[in-house]
């Protein structure tokens, strides 16, 4: 059974423009789906919509056969990773994973228990007192995936989160999120420009193009090619 469909989906923004056209996809559960194109062929709207972060114009989104597509955001067992990691620079690392808890009126105690549990999978143990702005490029990143961890969500989205990284931390934070992939058993929705990401983290790649779904495919179909 998939955990995730996308019927029909389309965007078309207020000032006319269609963004997404006719996006099809069943997703199945524990699935690490990888979405490729140029800038501006609709990979981050299709994200968003998914979020619930931007309206669907037209198609249906479903959750396990449930139409989730005027469900709130926080409602939506989804929790998304941005490519800017979108910390709040005046809170701790602590905070920051906790934020999402709190909105939720999650008890304090379990708050405590869940972001130090997601800190040591993340390797923040010893980091929940800083601000993002004494971290590291890295270990920002792993404290925005901390904060997607503590609701412990059936989907991840994440906007090319390793792009500001540099090389050699892209690689390894490419490690930590297979691993992590097959720790938590979520399924992924993943954006990248980066061919090796795509190659060694997806199930299946999605390669857009103006709005429109040109190729959906595994990796090794894909790339591999003569
Ligand atoms: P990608 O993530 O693939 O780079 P986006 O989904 O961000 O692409 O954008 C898809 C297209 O929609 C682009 O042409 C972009 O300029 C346009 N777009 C994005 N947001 C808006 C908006 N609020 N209003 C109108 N057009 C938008
Ligand atoms: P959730 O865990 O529900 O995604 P977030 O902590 O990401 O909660 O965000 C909660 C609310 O705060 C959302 O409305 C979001 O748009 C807003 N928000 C998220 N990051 C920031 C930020 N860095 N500065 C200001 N507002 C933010």
């Amino acid at each position: 059974m998939s955990s995730l469909s996308l019927e029909h989906i389309g965007k078309k923004y207020p000032n006319g423009f269609e963004a997404v056209k006719d996006f099809n996809l069943e997703i199945a559960d524990k699935e690490f789906i990888i979405f490729v194109g140029p800038s501006g062929c609709g990979k981050s709207t299709t994200l968003r919509m998914i979020a619930g972060l931007e309206e669907i114009s037209s198609g249906t989104l479903k959750i396990d056969g449930k139409v989730m597509n005027d469900v709130d955001p926080k409602d939506r067992d989804i929790a998304m990773v941005f490519q800017n990691y979108a910390l709040y620079p005046h809170m701790t690392v602590f905070d920051n994973m906790a934020f999402g808890l709190k909105l939720r009126k999650v008890p304090k105690d379990q708050i405590e228990k869940t972001v130090k549990e997601a800190a040591k999978i993340l390797d923040l143990e010893h980091l929940l007192d800083r601000k993002p702005k004494a971290l590291s490029g890295g270990q920002r990143q792993r404290v925005a995936m901390g904060r997607a961890i503590v609701r412990n969500p059936r989907v991840f989205l994440m906007d090319e989160p390793l792009s500001n990284l540099d090389a050699k931390l892209r690689v390894q934070m490419r490690t930590e999120i297979a691993k992590l992939h097959d720790r938590l058993g979520a399924t992924i929705i993943y954006v990248t420009h980066d061919q090796t990401e795509a190659m060694t983290l997806g199930t299946r790649i999605v390669v857009m193009k103006e709005g429109v779904v040109q190729q959906v495919d595994t990796p090794q179909n894909l790339y591999n090619e003569p």
